[in-house]
């Protein structure tokens, strides 16, 4: 799927309603960019991860920390006796 934009003035592009429905990009979400040696830019939808152990899975956001759930239960064992 090739689409055209172009870039606003602060360099900005706005990536079309049915590609980011296609790739699960919502408003606010963070994406990693990747500028290729071949000339291109990939954009991939950035996967949070635990600010402690830094696994993926079933990572849930408190504030501005990422956390995953064995984290979460030892922060709370921790903090909370
Ligand atoms: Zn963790």
């Amino acid at each position: 799927m090739v689409k055209f934009k172009k870039l606003s003035k602060t360099r900005g592009v706005t990536i079309p309603k049915d590609l980011a429905s296609w790739l699960d990009l919502s408003a606010g979400d963070a994406v990693e960019l990747d500028a290729r040696g071949d000339g291109s830019l990939v954009i991939t939808k950035h996967a949070n991860t635990c600010r402690f152990c830094g696994g993926a899975d079933n990572i849930k956001q408190f504030g501005d920390v990422y956390v995953c759930p064995v984290c979460a239960a030892r922060l709370h064992k921790e903090v909370c006796g």
